[in-house]
């Protein structure tokens, strides 16, 4: 009994010792998000952020989410974390294209990297510090923030058979993979979300790309628009957690690796969430509308896909020195983790459906 009394004491002297350094720092912060707080599972990441680091520092750090109904500026999110009007935001990194062309790589690029393969690069490679590198100009930290995995690549009214059916046909479709089909003659729109479903009903567009099933099934394009085609141009994308580095720094080195891990583990939650409502739309979408036919393009579209996204890459790359040790980087570590993507798993889904 005294034994045990004098661990008690032990124990409870080490608790004096630790906990004022949680208890006394009491931390406020707001963090921005580009979605609507009904868009999920984008949505879902900064609310269960939130949640996260409130439980582990006994409600001492608070992360008070503003959806974009709310704050208004969806595009401004960079800007607002910047200038501190916001601590942190969750948005993506390839919408700061126009302010620096070397941000679309920590998104996702065309014929760019599985998210495994992004991820191996972004935490293991050289990914994360270059990301610093190329956020460091605008005083802010940038960290994964959850994959949309595979992107599809978009509804279209009609079958796509030859480059010739690509020629003036409209179609919204952001980014490089814009940048890629106009090149071969398609009419790129940008459309704001809310007109998406009556610009592809009224022909104002012919084709449109959005996410995948479990986001596009709400946006109803499946209803009117048969062909869906497989992806090639948003591979992983990987949305961003945007951090005032001022006030990231001013923080303790408990609250730093709480917040770090908070994120760390919100990038698997919302990678698994949108696997999860992927299946689960794409299960629903066929049996209501089994008319949908999934399409690869063709060879010859592939080909000249890929020869203009390497020019427009090359482009870039030589205006742009940080672009191209970004790319040659992204480039340089994608040859050697695919070779290991399609030994195992390329490899196991073709073994699976042989036995299907
Ligand atoms: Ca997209």
């Amino acid at each position: 009994m005294k034994h045990f009394g004098k661990v008690v004491s032990v124990l409870a002297g080490c608790m004096l010792l630790a906990s004022p350094v949680l208890a006394a720092e009491k931390v406020r912060w707001k963090c921005a998000m580009t979605w609507p707080s009904t868009l999920t599972p984008l949505a879902s990441a900064a609310p269960k952020l939130s949640k996260m680091v409130g439980e582990m520092t006994g409600g001492n750090f608070e992360i008070k989410v503003e959806g974009a109904e709310k704050h208004k500026a969806p595009q401004e999110i960079l800007d607002m974390v910047k200038g501190g009007q916001f601590e942190m935001g969750h948005t993506a990194s390839y919408y700061w294209k126009g302010k620096d062309i070397t941000t679309v790589f920590f998104t996702s690029v065309p014929f760019g990297m599985t998210a495994d393969e992004q991820y191996a690069w972004l935490y293991y490679g050289d990914g994360q510090k270059l990301q610093e590198k190329v956020y460091g100009k605008f005083g802010v930290y940038s960290f994964p923030g959850g994959n949309t995995g595979v992107q599809m690549g978009g509804w279209f009214r009609k079958e796509i058979k030859t480059l010739d059916d690509l020629k003036g046909l409209k179609m919204r479709i952001p980014g490089l993979a814009g940048e890629v089909f106009a090149k071969l003659g398609v009419n790129v729109t940008n459309i704001a979300p809310g007109e998406l479903y009556t610009s592809l009903e009224r022909g104002t567009v012919d084709a449109l790309e959005w996410v995948g099933p479990g986001m596009d099934i709400k946006m109803g394009f499946h209803k009117i628009a048969p062909f869906y085609y497989a992806g090639w141009h948003e591979p992983a994308s990987d949305m961003q957690f945007l951090v005032n580095k001022a006030q990231m720094d001013k923080l303790s080195p408990e609250y730093q690796a709480i917040l770090k891990t908070a994120m760390q583990a919100v990038v698997a939650d919302l990678t698994y969430e949108n696997t999860h409502e992927n299946s689960t739309a794409w299960a629903q979408m066929k049996q209501e509308f089994p008319n949908i036919k999934v399409m690869i393009f063709p060879d010859e579209i592939l080909k000249a896909m890929k020869k203009a996204n390497d020019e427009v890459m090359q482009a870039y790359a030589a205006q742009n020195p940080e672009f191209k040790e970004v790319y040659e980087s992204q480039q340089a570590y994608m040859k050697k983790a695919r070779e290991y993507s399609r030994i195992s798993t390329e490899n196991y889904l073709k073994t699976t459906k042989m036995v299907e």
